[in-house]
């Protein structure tokens, strides 16, 4: 069965994710403290296969260098619309608490899907936070399915869009696409805060709903 485990790192609560099936785990968003993912990948005897990002964003990102160092051949998986900017763009840091990470070079442009390590995920792009955001949805074995929304889409709320590359618009159409794509039973785990449903969102979350004139 394949599980998952929310680990908060740095200042700004981002929530990295643990994947994983068998020993075999996935670390989405590794946004600070890896000393802190490393020491959770030890306990549970796990061993990473992949990273992905939901994102660019510096508070989702900066634990990249110190794991890659450790694992220097994980794959990074994002959109190439987020690669453009994630590692050099002056805006893209928080000093001291996050800076530029150097760009992977076992970068791996994101697609509509992706398979390592016995676990798949479909790849929904939905940018709007940012040009190259990405929702990770996996279903698990017994039909259940999770979907790893990043800052697109929090409990009762949404990504901001007032960020370079941010677009209202885009959000809105992205916002749409997973209403419309996601079953209502779908556990969504977002980027920061607490986790919630697509049902629970179409219930409570005016933007999901459609309610709120971008
Ligand atoms: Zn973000």
């Amino acid at each position: 069965m394949i599980e998952f485990y929310p680990i908060v790192t740095g200042p700004l609560g981002e929530n990295c994710y643990l994947v994983w099936k068998d020993s075999k785990a996935w670390i989405i968003d590794p946004g600070t403290d890896a000393e802190e993912i490393i020491a959770e990948l030890e306990n549970r005897h796990l061993e990473p296969v992949s990273i992905l990002l939901t994102h660019g964003h510096f508070d989702h990102l900066g634990a990249l260098d110190t794991l890659l160092t450790k694992w220097p051949q994980l794959p990074v998986v994002m959109r190439e619309e987020d690669v453009e900017w994630a590692f050099t763009h002056a805006f893209n840091q928080y000093p001291p608490f996050y800076m530029h990470q150097k760009r992977p070079e076992t970068l791996v442009m994101a697609g509509d899907a992706y398979t390592c390590g016995g676990i798949s995920a479909r790849l929904l792009h939905t940018p709007g936070h940012t040009p190259g955001g990405q929702c990770i949805l996996i279903e698990r074995e017994d039909g259940s399915s999770l979907c790893f929304t990043g800052d697109t889409l929090f409990r009762g709320s949404i990504g901001r869009t007032d960020l370079p590359g941010g677009s209202f618009l885009q959000l809105n159409r992205s916002l749409k696409f997973l209403a419309e794509t996601l079953a209502p039973e779908t556990t969504v785990l977002a980027g920061h805060e607490e986790p919630s449903t697509i049902a629970w969102e179409l219930k409570h979350n005016p933007y999901l709903r459609g309610e709120e004139d971008f």
